[in-house]
C-alpha cells in the first residue's frame, strides 16, 4: 500500500517556519502583512479569503482586506493596487482572479509590484520561473508541489518526471521547477500518444489535467511518487483528484490525497511568500 502524502504534515511544518520568521520580523518592528484584494462577491473567492484569513492569524500575518464592487473601473482597480504597491506596510498582495469580463486581466495583473507578488501572477515572476532570476514569486500550487516532495524528503536529482498538463500556472511552472531539481522532466498534455505509457516510464507523476480519476492503474507501477494537483467534483458531488486514488494507492509508493494534498498547502506557500516578501523589503 502507498504511503499517503499527508498535506497537513507539509502545513505544520511550514507554520513553524512562518512564525519564527514572523516573529523575527515583528521583532524588528515589521508586522508581515497581506493585502487580499477581491474585486466583487464571488463565493469561492470569499471562502478562499476565509481559509487564508484563519491560516494568516494561525501564523502571525496580518491580513488587510481591499473588496472592490464588481463594476469597478479599470482605473480605479490600477488605482488601488498602485496604492498597496506604494504601501510599506504591505508585504504581500493576493488578488483574486478571474476578474469581471469588462477588465483587463492581463494589463492589470501586472500593474502588481512584482516584488510583492506572492502569488505568482505577474509576468516577471513566470519569467523568473524559467529564468531562475527571480523578481517575484512563484507561482503557489506548482511550489507546494515541491515543498510536499522536500517535506518527505523524495529524491528527486536524476530522476523521471512527468508532469501531465502545461497550464502556465501549474504545469509549464511545476515542470521547470523539477528541471531546476535535476529531474529529466516530460511535459505530457491533451495531445501526448500513449499518455498510460508515458505517465508509466515516470518516477515522479504530477497530475495537473482537470478530470476526475484520469490517470487511472493502467497508467501507473510499483515505485512511483504521485503528486495529485488536480480539484474536481464529480456529479455525486464528491470531491477528487486526477487520479483514481483508489485504485493507485495499491499500486505506487507515495500518492498525495484529495481533499487534504496539494490544496491545503497551497495556502501556507501563499503565507511563507509573505514573510519572504516581508524579509526581502526590509534588507
Ligand atoms: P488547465 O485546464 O489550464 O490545464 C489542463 C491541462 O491538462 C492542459 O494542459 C491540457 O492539455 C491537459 N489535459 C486536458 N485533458 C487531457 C487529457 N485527456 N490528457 C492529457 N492531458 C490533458 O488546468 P489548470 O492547470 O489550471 O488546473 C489543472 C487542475 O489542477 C484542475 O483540476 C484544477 O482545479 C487544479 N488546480 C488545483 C490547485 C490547487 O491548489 N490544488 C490550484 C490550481 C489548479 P492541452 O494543453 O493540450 O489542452
Amino acid at each position: 500500500m502507498a504511503t499517503i502524502l499527508k498535506g497537513a504534515e507539509v502545513v505544520e511544518a511550514l507554520n513553524a517556519e512562518i512564525i519564527k520568521e514572523a516573529e523575527a520580523l515583528r521583532a524588528e518592528g515589521i508586522e508581515p502583512t497581506l493585502a487580499i484584494l477581491r474585486v466583487g462577491e464571488r463565493g469561492d473567492d470569499i471562502s478562499y479569503e476565509k481559509g487564508v484569513t484563519k491560516r494568516a492569524e494561525k501564523v502571525n500575518v496580518a491580513i488587510r482586506n481591499v473588496i472592490l464592487p464588481v463594476d469597478v473601473s479599470q482605473d480605479d482597480l490600477v488605482d488601488a493596487i498602485e496604492n498597496l504597491n506604494a504601501d510599506s506596510k504591505v508585504h504581500g498582495v493576493l488578488m483574486f482572479r478571474p476578474l469581471p469580463g469588462h477588465l483587463d486581466e492581463d494589463y492589470v495583473r501586472n500593474k502588481l509590484d512584482p516584488a510583492k507578488d506572492i502569488d505568482g501572477i505577474t509576468d516577471a515572476s513566470t519569467v523568473g520561473v524559467f529564468t531562475g532570476v527571480n523578481s517575484g514569486f512563484a507561482p503557489c500550487t506548482p511550489s507546494a508541489c515541491m515543498e510536499i516532495l522536500e517535506h518527505f524528503d523524495v529524491s528527486i536529482k536524476g530522476k523521471n518526471a512527468v508532469v501531465v498538463g502545461r497550464s502556465l500556472v501549474v504545469g509549464k511552472p511545476a515542470a521547470m521547477m523539477l528541471l531546476e531539481r535535476q529531474a529529466t522532466v516530460t511535459i505530457a498534455h491533451s495531445k501526448t500518444t500513449d499518455l498510460p505509457s508515458v505517465v508509466r516510464a515516470a518516477d515522479i507523476v504530477i497530475a495537473c489535467v482537470g478530470r476526475a480519476e484520469m490517470i487511472t492503474a493502467d497508467y501507473l507501477r510499483t515505485g512511483q511518487v504521485v503528486i495529485d494537483v488536480g480539484i474536481n467534483v464529480t456529479e455525486e458531488g464528491a470531491l477528487v483528484g486526477d487520479v483514481d486514488f483508489s485504485a493507485a494507492e495499491g499500486i505506487v509508493d507515495f500518492i498525495t490525497p484529495v481533499p487534504g494534498g496539494v490544496g491545503t498547502v497551497t495556502t501556507s506557500v501563499n503565507l511563507k511568500h509573505v514573510v519572504s516578501a516581508a524579509r526581502n523589503q526590509n534588507k
